[in-house]
């Protein structure tokens, strides 16, 4: 199916206006009309706003160029594509227009014909950009989420964390900060094979997410490693709230072609309250994969916190 476009048609003639719209409408293309530039740039601040602008030079409230200007002030994952009309068509005129950020330049009285062919010329191109930004997001995507489990990757994870930091100290929240690991993961693979332990992998990245608030960061960041970080009151809370997960995890059936494997994760956290040393976030981590550590060498299938096994 051809890319489809909706059109936005500038102009304070409004017979100039009328046969512009009629023309689009003959050539399937949905038009909205303005007929002065408020009125156009209010059309182009919509949530869903049209994506080839046909504007008139000379305009109230803004003229074409200026509207140019100010659309492209405005920081858009689509910009519109931009055709100014005029009956100036001096090459003064024409390298004002282009300079100002217009894509391109009709004059009037409209030729038919040439009016079509560039706003073909347009249509092509705003296709093509959707689909870059289309290729863009799915790259960006793919760059910070982790194809098994679906939760952040560990780069992507990290970059997060600063800022969830920065907020936590402008709202005065405290923090929860844990990594947590998948008891004898080497054993489940080994015994289970290798698309059992990405199926376990899977079912307690959802596990995980469902226990904890939207707002919450969760991340795989290693083969069988994890981290979480929440807000929460005070330390004997969070001790609460990673109790709670260790026992759900416990108890969850997981399974793989008919099998219920058991599984139990080990955790280290520590509790904070963050200060503007933001830069600490590597130091929280190395507490909490200490306390980690404890909790493996404690037996596994354990929550220890970092003020507990200094
Ligand atoms: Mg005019």
């Amino acid at each position: 199916m051809a890319f489809s476009v909706r059109a936005l048609i500038a102009d304070d003639d409004k017979a100039s206006a009328k046969l512009v719209e009629v023309l689009l409408q003959k050539w399937g293309i949905e038009a909205v009309v303005a007929h002065d530039g408020l009125e156009a740039l209010e059309q182009v601040m919509q949530p869903e706003p049209p994506s080839l602008l046909i504007l008139d030079w000379e305009m109230p409230g803004y003229s074409g160029i200026e509207l140019c200007q100010k659309i492209r002030q405005i920081d858009m994952a689509n910009p519109p594509y931009i055709i100014i009309c005029t009956a100036r068509d001096s090459a003064e005129h024409i390298a004002e227009g282009l300079n100002q950020g217009a894509n391109d330049f009709v004059t009037k009285p409209f030729n038919t014909q040439v009016l079509r062919a560039r706003m073909e010329v347009g249509r092509r191109t705003l296709e093509l950009q959707a689909r870059l930004v289309d290729a863009m997001t799915r790259l960006d995507h793919l760059a910070s989420y982790d194809e098994l489990t679906g939760l952040l990757n560990r780069r992507a994870l990290f970059e997060r964390l600063h800022e969830d930091f920065s907020r936590a100290v402008r709202t005065e929240s405290r923090l929860c900060f844990s990594v947590c690991d998948i008891d004898w993961f080497k054993r489940i693979n080994d015994k289970y094979g290798h698309p059992a332990g990405d199926a376990i992998l899977r079912q307690l990245g959802e596990l995980l997410s469902q226990q904890l608030r939207p707002y919450d960061r969760i991340g795989r960041i290693g083969g069988e490693e994890f981290l979480l970080l929440f807000s929460v009151k005070d330390a004997g809370r969070a001790h609460k709230v990673l109790e709670r997960i260790r026992v759900e995890i416990e108890r969850f059936r997981f399974e793989f072609e008919g099998r219920v494997i058991p599984v139990t994760m080990s955790f280290g956290a520590t509790f904070v309250i963050p200060d503007e040393r933001v830069e600490r976030v590597e130091d929280y981590f190395s507490h909490a994969d200490q306390a980690l550590y404890q909790s493996k060498e404690k037996g596994r299938n354990l929550v220890t916190f970092f003020d507990n096994c200094v």
